[in-house]
């Protein structure tokens, strides 16, 4: 039994005016004096956990870590094979008619797949939905991807239509689309069976045909606006609803713009879901073909927080494309449930494999879209290899119980292992890293959630009563 306790519970932050201590233990934050906070940093590990356990910070003797046991492994499956995928992702081609200069697939990531012809038979679709069904759970989202999934649109009316007829309970659709071939055959067919639309788009012309230009090299924003533009006018019920945007946020940093072209355009983003993300990590390569000259620059998100915490601490609503960034962070610190822990578990937060399952052109499944594709969970069509989850998971806790048994963030973390993959194993190397990331974003979200409770101690009671209809 492994026990944990000490003052590596207990971290510290700083407001503008204040200072604070969060522990791990209690999962409660405390406004301290800056000697305390000053001792906290400083001093020897038995004053720091006597002064942690004076103020009810830390708990008097350790407390029990359960490390991921077999038992908890176990559950983990037999749910698994009772209950299947809640999200099954079906990659139903490897080609796409654009080829944007950051994209994952451009051959830049060394273990990624790269575009190409393959592309999912619509027997394959049609077995991986009736795998699905046969599982006993009653709510399920079918996404499709690619390359770009709306060159394979008959297999994909085909595949909405099977997973229809043969799942039983609620079933919603989603497409990740460059928005390109959005004709009006699509466009009906989208909106008669209510198919969430995440269309890919970087902001403005002088924005998104950086990088986002098709096989031809030609750029491609006039296209994808005009589209939105057809469907908007065709559908507008639709599009009010079910359309939500990928922007990639690739340096040099231009978000700026992009925001003012969100706002510059109302009706079309207005209330919209924004995904804003970051190219992804892991390629060299990558920087040298975007001509960035400092690969390391980053992208600035605290405009976004200026504007969402601004918002909130005003009492009102935050603008649309800082929802997706900010709110989930301030809402896990605000729902946190609080008090002394008789226990800790090393495996909160992370996703289970198999949860959201990945079918790809060649019917190996997988934990995620994201994740490099030398990591299976499977095959259709004899399905999940349970072994081989009890096998991930059992490397993911010899990982985890090192890391994580005497980490302040071991309740709020959202550790991810397709993040540690690395090709066929886990990296204790990427952990690391993770931890670095997720520890000074956690650091900064309590800061950025205490400053703003200084000033408006309710400024955050909209999320608890989900007021601004969360769709996050
Ligand atoms: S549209 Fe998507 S899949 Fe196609 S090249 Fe661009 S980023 Fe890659
Ligand atoms: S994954 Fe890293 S940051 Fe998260 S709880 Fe474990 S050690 Fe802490």
């Amino acid at each position: 039994m492994e026990l944990s306790g000490g003052s590596m519970l207990i971290t510290t932050f700083q407001t503008t005016n204040n200072y604070y201590a969060y522990s791990a233990w209690t999962n409660e934050i405390a406004r301290i004096s800056k000697e305390l906070y000053n001792l906290f940093n400083n001093a020897e590990e038995s004053e720091k956990r006597r002064k942690g356990i004076e103020l009810g910070l830390l708990p008097i003797a350790p407390i029990p870590v359960d490390v991921f046991s077999d038992e908890r492994i176990g559950e983990a499956v037999s749910e698994l094979m009772e209950q299947g995928p809640e999200t099954l992702i079906l990659s139903v081609t490897d080609q796409c008619n654009f080829r944007c200069r950051y994209c994952q697939f451009s051959g830049a990531y060394p273990q990624s797949r790269v575009h190409s012809n393959k592309k999912m038979t619509s027997e394959l679709a049609v077995q991986a939905i009736d795998w699905c069904a046969n599982f006993l759970r009653t709510k399920r989202h079918v996404g499709f991807y690619g390359g770009e999934p709306l060159l394979r649109f008959s297999l994909l009316k085909e595949a909405i239509r099977h997973a229809l007829s043969t799942f039983k309970g609620e079933t919603s659709f989603g497409i990740t689309t460059n928005g390109s071939l959005l004709d009006v055959e699509v466009m009906d067919f989208l909106e008669e069976f209510n198919v969430h639309l995440f269309v890919s788009l970087d902001g403005p012309a002088i924005v998104n045909d950086r990088y986002r230009l098709d096989s031809s090299g030609r750029p491609t924003f006039n296209v994808v606006w005009g589209n939105l533009q057809k469907l908007q006018n065709r559908h507008p019920a639709y599009y009010s609803k079910y359309v939500g945007f990928n922007v990639t946020a690739a340096p040099p940093d231009q978000l700026p713009l992009v925001v003012r072209f969100f706002e510059e355009n109302p009706s079309f983003f207005k209330d919209k879901l924004f995904n804003i993300s970051n190219i992804k990590q892991g390629s060299d390569e990558i920087f040298q073909r975007l001509e960035v000259k400092e690969p390391g620059s980053q992208i600035n998100y605290q405009w976004a927080w200026e504007a969402f915490l601004s918002a909130c601490i005003h009492n009102e609503r935050p603008p649309d494309y800082t929802r997706k960034i900010c709110e989930p962070p301030m809402a896990r610190i605000h729902h946190r449930e609080m008090g002394a822990q008789v226990s800790f578990t090393t495996d909160a937060g992370q996703c289970e494999p198999g949860l959201r399952c990945h079918v790809m052109t060649d019917g190996t499944l997988h934990m995620c879209e994201h994740i490099d594709p030398i990591f299976p969970l499977g095959r259709l069509p004899s399905g999940f290899d349970y072994d081989s989850i009890r096998t991930c998971l059992r490397m993911f806790r010899e990982i985890i119980n090192v890391h994580c048994q005497d980490c302040w963030a071991i309740q709020l973390c959202s550790k991810c292992i397709p993040h540690i993959v690395d090709g066929t194993s886990l990296s204790l190397t990427n952990l690391s890293s993770l931890c670095n990331v997720i520890k000074k974003r956690l650091k900064r979200d309590f800061a950025h959630y205490c400053e703003s409770r200084e000033k408006n101690l309710d400024c955050f009671e909209w999320i608890a009563n989900k007021t601004y209809d969360v769709n996050i």
